[in-house]
């Protein structure tokens, strides 16, 4: 049987070119949706396209319940859970006087709970296979913080605290973790931005340019493969040199 990538939030954005990229190296696809739609449907037949299975997942990552169930079902149906991306994210953007208090709560809840519940439902089949591979999506604004998403830098930096508490406990068992950590990525996220602030935004980045949903993915199917596997308990920016 094949290999077997479990990703969040993988319909569009930067879940769907991870997907796409993990189908071109030849794994089966469990791709995590929360609504049926169009974009879902076009993810599903490209990733088919490859030649690969995909089964696609229903459930909200900040729902425990749903996360068992999807964890589940996708054992049943394609067997193994080799490496788990996770990538469902949410941005509720306010200057801290302003936040409410269900603003904050929200952005924790899918963004860092979301990461607990998947990997919590996850991990006991990696442990049982003795082997796996986990990436959790963190930003470079839980590295360094950034004004207007306080809400947002705490949940990014709890990923990194999570994801290095993690390598430490499963090292043993053959389970790899690590962060990716991108800076401005072209997606439905970013694309609320007006034209002048992406403008100023790439002029202050070394490389010039905001990052694709590719250029994210690229390094985290280099997290997934067998030239990785000394690697575990780290953060990886993919910001164009953002951070240095
Ligand atoms: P996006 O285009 O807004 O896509 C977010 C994805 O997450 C969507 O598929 C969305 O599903 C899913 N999602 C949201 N809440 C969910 C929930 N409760 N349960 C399951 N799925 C949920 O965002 P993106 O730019 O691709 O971001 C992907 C990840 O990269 C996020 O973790 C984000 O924080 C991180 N990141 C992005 C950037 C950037 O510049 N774009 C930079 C740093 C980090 P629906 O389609 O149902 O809404």
């Amino acid at each position: 049987m094949g290999k077997v990538a479990f990703i969040t939030g993988a319909t569009r954005g930067i879940g769907k070119a991870i997907a796409l990229r993990f189908a071109k190296d030849g794994y089966d696809i469990a791709l995590n949706y929360r609504k049926e739609n169009e974009e879902l449907n076009q993810t599903k037949s490209e990733i088919k396209k490859n030649g690969v299975k995909c089964f696609a997942v229903s459930g909200d990552v900040s729902a425990y319940e749903d996360c068992e169930r999807m964890a589940k079902e996708i054992i049943e149906n394609l067997g193994s859970i080799d490496c788990l991306v996770n990538n469902a994210g949410i941005t509720k953007d306010m200057l801290l006087m302003r936040m409410k208090e269900e603003d904050f709560r929200q952005v924790i809840d899918v963004n860092l709970v979301g990461t607990f519940n998947v990997t919590k439902t996850v991990i006991p089949f990696m442990m049982k296979a003795r082997q796996g591979r986990i990436i959790n999506i963190s930003s470079v604004v839980g590295v360094a913080g950034n004004a207007g998403q306080a809400n947002y830098a705490a949940s990014k930096a709890g990923i990194i605290g999570f994801t290095k508490s993690l390598a430490k406990e499963v090292a043993s068992r053959n389970i790899l973790v690590n962060s990716v950590a991108p800076g401005f990525i072209q997606t439905d996220m970013t694309a609320v931005l007006k034209d002048e602030v992406k403008d100023e935004i790439a002029k202050s980045i070394p490389l010039k340019r905001m990052g694709t949903a590719d250029d994210v993915a690229n390094v985290i199917a280099f997290l997934a493969s067998d030239a990785a596997s000394y690697i575990t308990g780290q953060v990886i920016n993919v910001d164009g040199g953002m951070l240095m």
